[in-house]
């Protein structure tokens, strides 16, 4: 019987970095050759949330990492197939020591294959390393000295990863990626941000080096804000670069001092990053059911025609439609119109969070569920421990698209119609659609609601809910759990 090659295993998940790397560190101080691997597992790309431009840009980042680890034999495994089958046949194939992963916070299907790759590995006398990711800790009841722990862990110097070659070790795998999935990979639009570590550092430091001086001005702007805004999210996200590593480049950044409130404002929501992640470790339930349990019980019209509407851009609200349309294109918006469209579909048009919560998962090309499910609660005024901000998209569009600049490049329609009507384009006269050859009802949809009735029934109905029993008694709990004694009201 031929004896089987003694190996680590480096699993990737969210961390498609070389870079500030735990688990390649880990493996690489060992004495043994290790296999670096990324799998696309059916399970889990069938699932609701996911879609086509995440797994495009999981792959565009391995390809980037493939070729920079190429020269020391270490170019990580793609396989197409599920954790369990691959596992299994990488233990009959090789005699594996110990696997290096970090620890994720996803939705529950990846805690199922999480657990049942442990008792994998258990009964196989595989060790499992697995590294905290950002600060955020596995196994916490409640809050207490999170804030403490996680600058603690954010300010220890970077790791610094050295590759030594190594003597390549053959895996001629039965798990390869099918012609028509490679060819959908390769087909990723130029209208989404760019994947891969490279493009993360450029963005961050043009950040810092100049868009961010408008970071704080901008911040809420539909249209400016993709400029000014860091756009590392989807860095963040897959893990192309760490928290740490953005938090120190920006707080060491010379420009600091010269933008101190901006980058000031840009460090403080790495660690929501954080914060909002740590509370989906701790109840991933959060991706199916009501933060607040006692918000179950909450009628919702759920008119199937509205959701289209909403999903597709078609509502007769400018602002919401522009979004919803420029987010199918781009996979990006700022966390104001991500707010509005969610309270507008939740509040305005009274349909249930999880009528929407997964059409905007697949859009968000930063998609994280960790942040996804809470903020997207918050939003629908769910969680019972938050302010309810019902957002009125004409005053937003007012404020933040005053020109209609924004909603004219998403919504060609209404691209001759002049700013005095662009927010509320019901309001023209017959001759004034004949001036912008717009016809209200025909050319673009007529609003499906009045907002003032739509506000008013929204507000009576998440008040009355606040009152009951159950939601007190599960806001007590939420507060236990969830938040620091000192938090914030936004939190
Ligand atoms: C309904 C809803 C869903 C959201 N879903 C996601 C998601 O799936 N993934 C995601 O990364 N963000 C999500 N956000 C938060 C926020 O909108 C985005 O992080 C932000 O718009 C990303 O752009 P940026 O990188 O330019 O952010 P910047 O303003 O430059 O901030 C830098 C980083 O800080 C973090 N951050 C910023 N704002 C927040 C916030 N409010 N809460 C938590 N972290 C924050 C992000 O990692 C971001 O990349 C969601 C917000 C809402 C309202």
């Amino acid at each position: 019987m031929v004896k089987k090659k003694r190996i680590n295993i480096v699993w990737l998940k969210r961390d498609l970095r070389l870079q500030d790397h735990a688990a390649l560190h880990a493996a690489e101080q060992q004495d043994i050759p290790y296999l670096i691997v990324f799998f696309f597992e059916p399970a889990l790309y069938q699932h609701a949330d996911t879609s086509i431009r995440h797994l495009q840009f999981q792959y565009d980042s391995v390809l980037e990492m493939q070729e920079r680890l190429a020269a020391f034999n270490k170019s990580p495994f793609m396989f197409h197939g599920e954790a369990m089958a691959i596992f299994n046949w990488l233990n009959e194939e090789f005699h594996i020591n110990d696997v290096y992963s970090y620890q994720e916070s996803g939705v529950q299907v990846t805690w199922e294959r999480d657990k049942a790759v442990a008792s994998l590995f258990q009964k196989n006398e595989i060790g499992w390393i697995e590294f905290q990711r950002d600060g955020i800790k596995r196994g916490r009841s409640n809050r207490v000295g999170w804030d403490q722990d996680w600058f603690n862990t954010i300010k220890q110097p970077l790791i610094l990863n050295n590759y030594r070659p190594q003597e390549s070790i053959s895996c001629n795998h039965p798990f390869p990626l099918p012609e028509d999935f490679r060819a959908k990979m390769e087909s990723y639009s130029a209208a989404m941000q760019p994947a891969g570590q490279k493009q993360a550092w450029k963005y961050i430091k043009s950040f810092a080096e100049d868009r961010g001086k408008n970071y704080a001005r901008f911040i809420s702007k539909p249209a400016e804000s993709r400029k000014s805004c860091g756009r590392i999210s989807p860095y963040l996200a897959w893990g192309n670069i760490s928290i740490k590593q953005a938090y120190h480049f920006i707080r060491s950044h010379p420009n600091y001092e010269i933008n101190k409130r901006a980058f000031n404002g840009i460090l403080t929501r790495l660690k929501w990053h954080c914060h909002f992640i740590q509370k989906f470790e701790m109840e991933v339930a959060y991706e199916t059911r009501c933060v607040n349990r006692g918000y179950e019980s909450m009628e919702r019209a759920n008119n199937l025609e509205f959701i289209e509407a909403w999903k597709t851009g078609k509502t007769g609200y400018p602002l919401v439609d522009a979004c919803m349309r420029c987010v199918i294109e781009t996979g990006w918006l700022n966390f104001r119109m991500r707010a509005m469209v969610v309270s507008f579909l939740c509040h305005h048009l009274d349909c249930d969070w999880r009528t929407g919560v997964y059409h905007l998962a697949k859009q968000f090309l930063d998609y994280e569920p960790g942040i996804h499910y809470p903020q997207f609660q918050m939003q629908a005024g769910t969680t019972g421990i938050n302010t309810v901000r019902i957002y009125n998209p004409v005053k937003q569009s007012q404020d933040h698209d005053p020109q209609g600049e924004f909603i004219k490049k998403w919504v060609p329609e209404l691209r001759e119609v002049p700013a005095t009507f662009i927010h509320e384009p019901w309001q023209m006269t017959q001759i004034d659609e004949a001036f912008c050859g717009v016809k209200i009802g025909i050319d673009y949809p007529a609003p499906l609601v009045d907002l003032k009735e739509s506000g008013k029934e929204a507000r009576a109905k998440i008040w009355g809910q606040r009152r009951l029993k159950k939601v007190k008694t599960e806001k007590q709990r939420i507060l236990e759990k969830h938040t620091r004694p000192s938090r914030p009201k936004s939190s």
